[in-house]
């Protein structure tokens, strides 16, 4: 029998989300830029202490929720809990986007803005990354001279690692006042760069942040979002009342308890990123400067038959042919300097 129910033309348009993500465990996942060492001991203690009655009770938030903002430097009234940094994107566009809105993306991004503003109905519009993987800030104000309802930038930029200034986002912000820009930090602690204080100063700035990668908690999907009192009071309307569940704090809380492990692995992220970006150049490979726990790297022709052959030893790496396009472009998350030798030493004979 067939489904003979309707469904509005902007579901009919949607292709699924396909990400080649199953059986990952044991293996070297340099595929998803999570913290590939997991969370600290003490996050796993606390989330294991959970009791039978933590779990029966709908969670409470307030206690562990001002922990989060105190260590993040807001106040607990401009930051939202969410099912993991998407759930916050989605948020965003419920909150703020009507059917043939203008939502302003760059090209290429994070897959999840479009998928939740193509799900809205909104209109794309895209500032492309030039082929040296350059924001091009001139092509972004042209753009926001038609003041789109939303603008999503990561920073940094997921899959090109690219890293806006801070004086070129506040030229953004200023520039179109009717905009609500969304600079997503989810890589921010392998950045140093945030723009997190500014929701005081900027009604039209938001700002995400997630415990997917350097607190190594993607499983438990942790996600905040920050804005000023305007933009959070309508965002707060469109909240479920259980958003996030209760391990998820439980860790998150445990988490910014032990922060300094996540800052000492971020450093080291930081350095081996320098390594491998330096190891692969020396194999003739072209990497592309990055300010988070990942590269691009420009692996030609032969990228697919390469991810492949590192399959087969364990090693995932993600192809991003479909950003540009044209095979060649391979993201690498960053590992430990153990991790990282491990890949060059299989990489070595696939590239000569
Ligand atoms: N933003 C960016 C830029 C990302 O790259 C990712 C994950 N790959 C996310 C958000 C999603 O984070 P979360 O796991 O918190 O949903």
């Amino acid at each position: 029998m067939k489904l003979r129910v309707s469904v509005p033309r902007r579901v009919r348009k949607l292709r699924s989300y396909y990400g080649p993500n199953e059986g990952r465990a044991g293996k070297l996942r340099l595929d998803f830029n999570e913290n590939t060492v997991g969370c600290t001991p003490a996050v796993l203690r606390a989330v294991r202490k959970l009791t039978a009655e933590d779990l029966a009770i709908y969670p409470e938030y307030q206690a562990t929720a001002n922990r989060l903002a105190h260590w993040f430097g807001t106040r607990p009234s401009e930051m939202l809990l969410t099912n993991g940094a998407d759930a916050g994107i989605q948020q965003i566009v419920n909150t703020f986007v009507d059917r043939g809105n203008a939502v302003l993306l760059t090209d290429p991004t994070f897959l999840m803005y479009r998928f939740y503003a193509e799900m809205a109905g909104a209109r794309i519009r895209v500032v492309h990354y030039d082929s040296e993987m350059r924001f091009s800030m001139s092509q972004a104000l042209r753009e926001l001279k038609k003041s789109p309802r939303v603008f999503f930038l990561a920073n940094p930029n997921n899959p090109t690692g690219t890293l806006v200034s801070r004086a070129d986002i506040r030229k953004l912000v200023q520039s179109s006042r009717r905009t609500l820009l969304v600079i997503d930090e989810a890589y921010f602690d392998f950045s140093g760069v945030t723009v997190l204080p500014w929701i005081r100063k900027f009604p039209n700035l938001a700002v995400v942040r997630t415990f997917s990668k350097s607190a190594g908690l993607a499983g438990l999907r942790l996600g905040c979002l920050f804005a000023g009192p305007e933009a959070m009071a309508l965002l707060r309307r469109t909240s479920d009342p259980f958003p996030v569940n209760v391990a998820a704090m439980v860790a998150a809380d445990a988490t910014v308890r032990n922060h300094s492990q996540i800052e000492e692995y971020a450093k080291e992220i930081r350095r081996n990123r320098e390594l491998l970006s330096s190891a692969l150049r020396e194999l003739g490979v072209r990497v592309f400067p990055s300010a988070a726990n990942f590269v691009l790297a420009d692996m030609g022709p032969n990228a697919p038959r390469i991810i492949e052959r590192l399959g087969r030893e364990s090693i995932l790496l993600r192809d991003r042919a479909v950003d540009f396009d044209r095979t060649g472009p391979v993201r690498i998350t960053i590992g430990t300097q153990q991790q990282m030798k491990r890949l060059i030493r299989a990489l070595t004979p696939l590239l000569q």
